[in-house]
């Protein structure tokens, strides 16, 4: 929608084509149906956003970056807000209002939409774009086409992938394709009971061999097969990638990350000096949500009937390691579908990161989450689009 706007903008006669009978049903699901559009960030907090390969966004980034996004919308009218860690959302909390600036500035901007019509091939001769084809057989005649398909996750949303089909076949490298930002599956069975149950103020350790990575303070969310919310798919990408070479992958879990071991220890000690007679699982309830005072005193191995002066050292111990680092072995991630991005798609080596054109077709151009570049959540994939649509769609129109 972005590269067909300035494209228009410019003059172009345009063509926007979608499979979809509306536009942008991702964009509607994103940031829970809210859309966190952007963060505002400084580049910098946005290269590192962006695990692997964010260098090849800078000059996109410096045609039209966040500050000129959020100019995009606001002096169309949508009031945007800033929430916390920088996040933007418009201040009607609903994606459907940036929708509906896209869909009117496309009227603006005399850009034609052709809906419910899928892109079967692209038709290139001689190194360069002549035209493209549509599932009904129609073939349309252009001297330039910006590729926009997607990833291929949520593929409910139309991102099935068919686009870097279209790139592999005339002649670009595929990055292998991964769930990015995705949920994870633990091989103890506990989801069953947990499930629904959100952790807040935590902090997590995933480590694999040598290899480990620690969150933020954050929250945690078990779901039925396993671990998902913001501080396991923020590092997720990593855990996709060493899945793949390392089957003893682990979480630890701190649930007391401002408390050191021995602190702990000793909150424990004065509370069992003060209450004696207390039972473990009152005491417990102080330290932990309902749904794990059972789970724990079950993994520790002790009796739940024991009183706070019945408690041997060796015990107490257990619950400050279950506490400090409560471990879950990782099996697998949740399928490619899941991830609300993809990783990999259409190599970089392949697009010339100032116009966002392909290096081995002319007239033909790349953007959004079908290039190989992904980011954490936080407005940075949506600006990853935004940005590579709008340069796309600018040197399009003025090659
Ligand atoms: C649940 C969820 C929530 C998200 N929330 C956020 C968020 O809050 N902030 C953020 O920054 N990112 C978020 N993301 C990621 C973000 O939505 C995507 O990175 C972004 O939508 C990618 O934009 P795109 O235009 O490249 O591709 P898409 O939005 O996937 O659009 C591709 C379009 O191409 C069309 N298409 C595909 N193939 C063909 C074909 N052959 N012929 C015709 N049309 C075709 C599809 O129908 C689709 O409309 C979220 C993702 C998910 C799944």
């Amino acid at each position: 929608m972005m590269a067909a706007i300035r494209s228009g903008s410019l003059g172009q006669e345009v063509i926007l084509i979608d499979k979809n009978p509306i536009l942008g049903k991702k964009l509607l699901l994103s940031g829970k149906g809210r859309c966190n559009l952007t963060n505002a960030g400084d580049l910098d907090s946005f290269l590192k956003g962006f695990s692997r390969n964010g260098q090849f966004l800078r000059d996109a980034f410096r045609k039209f970056f966040n500050q000129e996004l959020m100019d995009f919308f606001q002096s169309r009218g949508l009031a945007l807000k800033v929430e916390r860690q920088l996040r933007v959302f418009p201040v009607t909390d609903s994606s459907s209002s940036i929708v509906g600036v896209l869909d009117k500035e496309l009227a603006q901007q005399k850009v034609r939409s052709i809906f419910k019509s899928e892109v079967k091939d692209i038709l290139v001769k001689d190194g360069r774009v002549k035209g493209l084809y549509l599932a009904n057989a129609e073939f349309i005649p252009c001297a330039k086409i910006i590729l926009a398909t997607g990833g291929a996750t949520y593929s409910f949303t139309g991102s099935t992938g068919e686009g870097l089909k279209m790139a592999q076949s005339s002649g670009h490298t595929i990055i292998p394709l991964r769930p990015g930002l995705v949920p994870l599956e633990i091989k103890e069975k506990y989801p069953e009971i947990l499930e629904g149950l959100t952790l807040k103020n935590i902090r997590i350790k995933f480590c694999a061999g040598k290899n480990e990575i620690i969150s933020e303070v954050g929250e945690l969310l078990f779901t039925g097969f396993g671990i998902s919310g913001p501080l396991v798919l923020a590092l997720s990408a990593k855990i996709v990638d060493w899945l793949k070479e390392n089957k003893d992958v682990y979480v630890e879990i701190d649930l007391k990350p401002g408390l050191s071991r021995g602190q702990l220890d000793e909150r424990f000690l004065r509370e069992f000096k003060t209450s004696p007679k207390k039972g473990i699982k009152k005491i417990l309830k102080n330290l932990l949500p309902l749904k794990l005072i059972d789970l724990f005193i079950k993994t520790a191995g002790i009796d739940p009937y024991k009183k706070a002066n019945q408690l041997t050292q060796d015990e107490r111990r257990k619950f400050v390691l279950l506490l400090k680092s409560w471990r879950l072995a990782i099996s697998r991630a949740r399928p490619l579908e899941e991830g609300m991005v993809t990783q990999g798609g259409v190599t970089l080596k392949d697009i010339n990161p100032r116009t966002m054109e392909s290096r081995r077709v002319k007239g033909l151009y790349f953007c959004g989450e079908m290039i190989d570049v992904d980011a954490d959540t936080g407005g940075f994939n949506l600006q990853a689009a935004f940005s590579t649509g709008y340069l796309a769609g600018e040197s399009a129109a003025l090659s």
